[in-house]
C-alpha cells in the first residue's frame, strides 16, 4: 500500500490541492484535463523561463561574459516554446529545416542558432543559409563541401564549428551515448580524424569557411560531473594543439548538452548551478596549463531545460484484470505521444491525478490504445483499487522528447500543447483534427 507521499511529487511545481487533485505550477490538472480534452501536454512556462535564466546566469559566471547558451530545440520544438526562448534572450541548436521554419515562425533571429545533424541535405543547407543561419556543426567532409558550394553560390562567407568525438562513454543508454569513438556523429579525435576534418575545413579550397571552434555532445540524461570534467579537459587540449599545428585561433567551444533530469525518486535532484560552476573551475585551471585564452564557451541543453516543466495528462479507458498475472490500466494516449518507453524502456512517474490521496492497493502496466504490444508508458505503476474509466492519469516529467517524438502511428491525432503562467493558462498547439491527418492525402 502506498499512501500519498511527497517523494513522488519529483519537481518542485507538483502539489495535491485540498480535493485530492494534483497541481502543476498551482493548476489543478483535473480542471485542465475537463477544460481542454486528454490526452494532453502541460508546460510550466514560469519554470522554463527560469531555466534559461538560471543556465545563462551560471554559465556566464564560470566562464565568463561572452559565454551562450543554445536550447537544443530537438527536445521540443513548436512556435510557442521558441518565442520563450527568444525573450529569453537565448540562442539554439536546431536540426532540420523544419527546425530552422518553426524558428523563422518565432521571429526567432536566426544568426543565433546553430545547425547540428549527421546528414543535412544540399537543400537543407540552401535553405540555412538563405536565412542567415549563425553556424553550421559540421559532422563530415561531404558537409563541408556542400556549404562551401552554396556559400560561394550565395557569395558569403560560412561561420562552422567541427563536431569532435571526444571518445568518453558517459554511462547512460547506449541510443543516446554520443561521444564515443564509434559514434554516427563527428570525427574522433583518437582516430586523427578529427584533425584531418580541420586540416580540410581549413584549405584553400574551402574559401567560404570560416572555422571558428568546435562541439562535442557526449550523451544524455548523466548525472556524473565527472563526464562534463573529462569532456572539457580533452576539447581543451585538442583545441591547444590544433591552435600550435595550425597557427589558428579557436574562438569558440560548445560543449554540448546531457544534463540528467529526474524522471522517479530514483533519480538525484542534479545542481545545474553548480555542476556548470565545476566544469568552469576545471575549464579556467586547464587553458591555464595549455597556456591557451578559454574560448568563447557555448552549453546545449535540452532535456534538463524542459522536462521537468513539462507533464501528461490521460484518461482511463478500460481496466483489464488478468487474475494470477498482471493488471492493465489503458490510457486515451500511449506510443504515439510518448514513445520513449517503447524506444528505450524509459522510467517514468505516473500518478492518479484525481484521487491522489487515495490508498494505492493495486499495480497495473500502464499502456497505450495503440495495435502494438510495445505500446507501454509504464509497468508496475501502483493505482488505487478503484480505478476505472475516466479516471485521469498524469505522467510526470514529458516536456522533452515527447511532443517532439510525437507521431500518428494507427492515425491517432496527436495531443494539444498548453501553456500554464501564474495568470492563465493557454492553448499554444492545437489538437490535430481528423481532417489534419488526412491533409495530405490526395
Ligand atoms: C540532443 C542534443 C543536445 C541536448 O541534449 P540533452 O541531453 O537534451 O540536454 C545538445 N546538443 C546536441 C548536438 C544534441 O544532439
Amino acid at each position: 500500500m502506498v499512501e500519498v507521499c511527497n517523494n513522488e511529487l519529483i519537481c518542485a511545481n507538483l502539489t495535491v490541492n485540498d480535493k485530492g487533485h494534483l497541481c502543476l505550477a498551482g493548476w489543478d490538472t483535473v480542471e485542465l484535463a475537463k477544460q481542454y480534452g486528454t490526452p494532453l501536454y502541460l508546460y510550466d512556462e514560469g519554470l522554463i523561463r527560469a531555466r534559461a535564466a538560471l543556465y545563462q546566469k551560471a554559465a556566464r559566471e564560470a566562464f565568463g561574459d561572452s559565454a551562450r547558451v543554445l536550447y537544443a530545440s530537438k527536445a521540443a520544438c513548436f512556435k510557442a516554446l521558441l518565442e520563450v526562448m527568444k525573450e529569453e534572450n537565448m540562442g539554439i541548436d536546431v536540426v532540420s529545416s523544419g527546425e530552422i521554419a518553426t524558428a523563422l515562425a518565432a521571429g526567432f533571429p536566426l544568426e543565433r542558432a546553430y545547425f547540428h545533424s549527421n546528414n543535412k541535405t544540399d537543400e537543407d543547407v540552401r535553405f540555412a543559409i538563405e536565412n542567415g543561419i549563425g553556424a553550421f556543426v559540421v559532422d563530415n567532409a561531404e558537409e563541408l563541401y556542400a556549404i562551401e558550394r552554396e556559400a560561394a553560390k550565395q557569395g558569403i562567407t560560412q561561420k562552422v564549428l567541427l563536431r569532435i568525438t571526444p571518445g568518453i562513454d558517459p554511462h547512460t543508454y547506449a541510443a543516446v551515448a554520443t561521444g564515443k569513438v564509434d559514434s554516427k556523429f563527428g570525427s574522433a579525435i583518437e582516430t586523427g580524424q578529427a584533425e584531418e576534418m580541420v586540416r580540410l575545413a581549413c584549405s584553400p579550397v574551402l574559401s567560404h569557411i570560416h572555422l571558428a571552434g568546435f562541439h562535442c555532445h557526449v550523451g544524455s540524461q548523466v548525472f556524473e560531473p565527472d563526464v562534463f570534467l573529462q569532456t572539457v579537459e580533452i576539447m581543451l587540449a585538442f583545441v591547444a594543439h590544433i591552435q600550435s599545428t595550425f597557427n589558428l585561433e579557436i574562438e569558440e567551444l560548445d560543449l554540448g548538452g546531457g544534463y540528467g533530469v529526474r524522471y522517479t525518486e530514483k533519480d538525484p535532484a542534479l545542481s545545474i548551478a553548480e555542476n556548470i560552476k565545476t566544469v568552469g573551475k576545471r575549464a579556467k585551471e586547464c587553458a591555464k596549463e595549455l597556456g591557451i585564452h578559454l574560448p568563447k564557451i557555448l552549453l546545449e541543453p535540452g532535456r534538463s531545460m524542459v522536462a521537468d516543466a513539462g507533464m501528461t495528462l490521460y484518461t482511463v479507458g478500460t481496466v483489464k484484470r488478468i487474475t494470477g498475472y498482471k493488471n492493465y490500466v489503458s490510457v486515451d494516449g500511449g506510443m504515439t505521444d510518448n514513445p520513449r518507453y517503447a524506444l528505450y524502456r524509459s522510467p517514468y512517474t505516473l500518478l492518479p491525478a484525481d484521487t491522489m490521496k487515495a490508498e494505492r492497493g493495486m499495480t497495473a502496466s500502464v499502456v497505450g490504445r495503440c495495435c502494438e504490444s510495445g505500446d507501454i508508458l509504464q509497468e508496475n505503476v501502483p493505482l488505487p483499487e478503484s480505478i476505472s474509466r475516466g479516471n485521469i492519469l498524469a505522467c510526470l516529467t514529458t516536456g522533452a522528447y515527447n511532443y517532439s517524438m510525437a507521431m500518428n502511428y494507427n492515425r491517432i491525432p496527436r495531443p494539444p500543447v498548453v501553456f500554464l503562467t501564474k495568470t492563465d493558462t493557454r492553448l499554444v498547439v492545437k489538437r490535430e483534427s481528423l481532417s489534419d491527418l488526412l491533409r495530405l492525402d490526395i
